[in-house]
């Protein structure tokens, strides 16, 4: 059975962007035809500034967003990163084949590292290597596919660089997983900030759709986004990228080809409008779920301690593997 891992920062609240990039595919599809992973990576969330009561929160929130999304701990395993101590011992052996050349190359780097020299902060260690460690996470599950946004195409591709080399200087120790994006809004653009993708760790709130938003909330931030000059409605993601943005939303919240849908439209207001009442719709359960889980929070600690035995059982032998394959 293909064996499917995929995971979750708890650096914000969880967005639009998070749903539709990758979570609803864990939901509707992985959980259901794969052995399947999904994890709060939160040993990630402190590679910037973090303030440790909150991280404790929003692994929370987000491990319970997962399941009020749909996940379904009796179908795949559901926990937290640290929990597994597997992660940050394989992530060392990892950091011993890959390079600093390699690491200083990866494109979430350049752009975070700025964002902190900015802020006046040194930049942390952890925010260099923090692609090794998302390979570890992937590769002592001996995962297959790894489910994401267009926005780690490139950390999965270091991903697979790295397993490649360990199998090569020391025997099959991994194997070679690949990234799976959904056919549609594989990267949700910011509904204010032009060429910003819609991420939870971002300053703006006004462009960022919340899982959490109430109705009324998702449907100002919808109907003030911005569009494009002109009037013109047509999927063009170079010249018109506000509108197609809009486009890739409510196609993938109805399932419908965001290129059909463009035909239908000849102003913004009523795509905008139709837009807004399809997010609407597509958060209303999860909302609904949310709420019902949040009051009963001994059943999310009891779904994330099973996930953490399962998945400790499962990445043992594979990383104690790989010691004893490098000399240890
Ligand atoms: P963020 O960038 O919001 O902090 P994470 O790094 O925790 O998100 O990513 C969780 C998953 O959500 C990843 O698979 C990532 O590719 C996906 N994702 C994040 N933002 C977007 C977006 N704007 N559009 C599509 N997918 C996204």
């Amino acid at each position: 059975m293909t064996r499917v891992f995929s995971g979750i920062k708890p650096t914000g609240h969880l967005t639009l962007g998070n749903y539709l990039g990758a979570v609803r595919q864990w939901v509707e599809r992985d959980q259901h035809q794969a052995d399947a992973l999904f994890c709060v990576v939160d040993l990630h969330a402190l590679t910037v500034e973090h303030d440790p009561a909150r991280v404790r929160r929003l692994s929370r929130q987000a491990a319970t967003l997962l399941l009020a999304a749909g996940l379904d701990p009796e179908r795949c395993t559901v926990f937290v990163q640290s929990h597994v101590d597997e992660h940050a011992r394989l992530s060392y052996l990892l950091e011993c084949v890959a390079t600093d050349g390699e690491m200083r190359r990866m494109i979430q780097y350049k752009e975070k590292s700025v964002r902190e020299r900015e802020r006046g902060e040194g930049v942390r260690l952890s925010l260099l290597t923090y692609p090794v460690l998302m390979a570890a996470d992937i590769l002592a599950y001996r995962t297959d596919e790894v489910p994401v946004g267009e926005d780690q195409t490139q950390h999965v591709e270091l991903t697979r660089d790295l397993a490649e080399r360990f199998n090569q200087r020391y025997g099959q120790a991994f194997v070679v997983p690949r990234a799976t994006h959904p056919p549609v809004a594989a990267r949700v653009m910011d509904l204010q900030v032009p060429g910003a993708k819609m991420g939870k760790s971002h300053e703006s709130g006004a462009g960022i759709v919340y899982l959490l938003d109430e109705p009324e909330a998702v449907r100002r931030k919808v109907m003030r986004a911005l569009t494009d000059s002109g009037r013109e409605v047509r999927h063009d993601r170079e010249r018109m990228p506000g509108v197609t943005n809009l486009l890739e939303i409510l196609g993938a919240s109805t399932g419908a080809d965001p290129r059909k849908l463009a035909s239908r439209y000849s102003s913004y207001g009523a795509l905008k409008k139709d837009t807004a009442e399809a997010v609407e719709e597509l958060l209303r359960p999860v909302r609904e779920r949310h709420a019902a889980l949040v009051a009963d929070p001994g059943e999310v600690d009891a779904v994330l301690r099973r996930g953490a035995e399962r998945a400790r059982a499962m990445a043992r032998p594979v990383v104690d593997e790989a010691y004893r394959a490098v000399g240890l």
